[in-house]
């Protein structure tokens, strides 16, 4: 039996994990879930699941969970020291699907124990991308992508040599604006953003879709995940979400992965990974797709793609500025705070104040400095919002 975790189990990554586990429920021994304020779903998986501890992230939940789990053997925790004891239990498989930097420190917690860790969570590869690697080599632990194009492109470099691929190409949709006219983005409602054209994901991943946020931080995983340089990443919008990724070799050779938008695929191949195996997801007609369609994204519609690569020009922690900028623009414009177009400039504008600190973009990237810019980031993004609303 494998033992395993999954930290965000009551997200939607974390329940198409669930889904595939339940599936063949004798073949794992569950040691903790995690969630947030979904302590209903997460107490019922729990103990559908026979977890020997359910974690909620929020403390001022814990009696919520206690009744609810009670009676069941299941061991109740709530806060994030408690996520971290959970995730320091062993486990051969861990999977990090919370939303946000609040996944880091689970798991490198989940990689000191030499988990193999399937990420998910790409907030925490572009807050700490260093530090995550270096602790899963310290540890002798893997990790192995979760997003779908960071997936495709791992299927894609089986058995290759790194020094044979030219580029890397992840595609996009375009998410929910991509042929809205210009004039109109500023006025983008929040139930408008938070409608994907082909992917069912969270809410937060969705509206970063629509703003092309989710592709700018995939930009900087693909370079943490494989080593390239920045100017081999490449973004091609494709509107029908079949290819999601293509790895471009020396000979000329384009290999594309093609499959159905299924979230299940991606976390099936890492959760069997090295094998492949059978996968409850449609088998592709590509006679009834018919056409796929690519194009260049639109710089002016998306600028946050440039942001991403001028993060990776930074480097330091310029990272975790960018996605802590990212999430807190991101809770505004949730609250009905700010409008759409606001988040992107307000990324910029934190990045820039920020640059300016070079001593504390410059300083060692541990997870003490990551959390510190973190805040740092966070409170810069509400006075650049406070300002452009006063
Ligand atoms: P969801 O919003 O659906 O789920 C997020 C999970 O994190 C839930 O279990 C939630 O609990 C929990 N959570 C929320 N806030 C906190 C917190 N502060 N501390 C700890 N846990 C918290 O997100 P997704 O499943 O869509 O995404 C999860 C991660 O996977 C993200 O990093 C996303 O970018 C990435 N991803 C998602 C894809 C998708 O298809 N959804 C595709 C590729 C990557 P609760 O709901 O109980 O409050
Ligand atoms: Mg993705």
């Amino acid at each position: 039996m494998r033992r395993i975790s999954i930290f965000g189990a009551t997200g939607s990554i974390g329940q198409n994990t669930i889904d595939l586990i339940r599936r063949d429920a004798q073949a794992y021994d569950v040691a903790a879930l995690s969630g947030g304020s979904n302590i209903a779903l997460l107490a019922a998986d729990a103990m559908e699941l026979r977890a020997d501890i359910a974690v909620t992230a929020f403390p001022d939940r814990l009696d919520d969970l206690k009744a609810a789990l009670a009676g069941s053997g299941v061991e109740a925790a709530a806060g994030p020291a408690a996520l971290l004891e959970a995730a320091s239990r062993p486990a051969d498989w861990v999977m990090s699907a919370i939303v946000g930097s609040a996944g880091l420190a689970p798991g490198l917690k989940a990689l000191e124990q030499g988990a193999a860790l399937a990420l998910a969570n790409k907030e925490s590869l572009v807050c700490a991308g260093a530090l995550l690697l270096e602790t899963a080599r310290r540890h002798n632990a893997r990790i192995l992508p979760v997003d779908s194009e960071h997936s495709a492109v791992f299927q894609g470099l089986v058995g290759e040599d790194m020094d044979a691929v030219e580029r890397i190409i992840i595609t996009a949709s375009g998410g929910a604006f991509r042929d809205w006219p210009l004039e109109d983005l500023p006025e983008a409602s929040l139930a408008q953003a938070s409608s994907h054209p082909n992917w069912d994901m969270g809410q937060r991943i969705t509206i970063d879709s629509a703003s092309m946020f989710n592709k700018a931080l995939e930009v900087i995983e693909t370079r943490e995940f494989f080593g390239v340089r920045p100017d081999q990443i490449e973004v091609l919008v494709h509107p029908e979400s079949l290819v999601h990724a293509l790895v471009g070799f020396r000979d000329g050779a384009l290999m594309a992965h093609v499959g159905a938008p299924d979230m299940r695929h991606a976390i099936g191949y890492a959760l069997n990974w090295p094998e492949r195996k059978q996968l409850p997801v449609d088998r592709l007609d590509l006679a009834r797709a018919g056409q796929l369609n690519f194009r260049a994204p639109d710089d002016t519609r998306y600028p946050a793609l440039r942001l991403a690569y001028e993060v990776l020009e930074r480097g330091g922690l310029m990272g975790a500025v960018f996605n802590a900028a990212k999430e807190r623009a991101l809770d505004h414009f949730i609250a009905g705070r700010c409008r759409f177009t606001d988040m992107a400039a307000t990324v910029e504008e934190v990045m820039a104040r920020m640059d300016a600190q070079s001593d504390l973009i410059d300083a060692a990237m541990t997870l003490d400095n990551v959390s510190q810019m973190d805040h740092l980031a966070r409170q810069r993004a509400d006075e650049v919002l406070m300002q452009k609303a006063g």
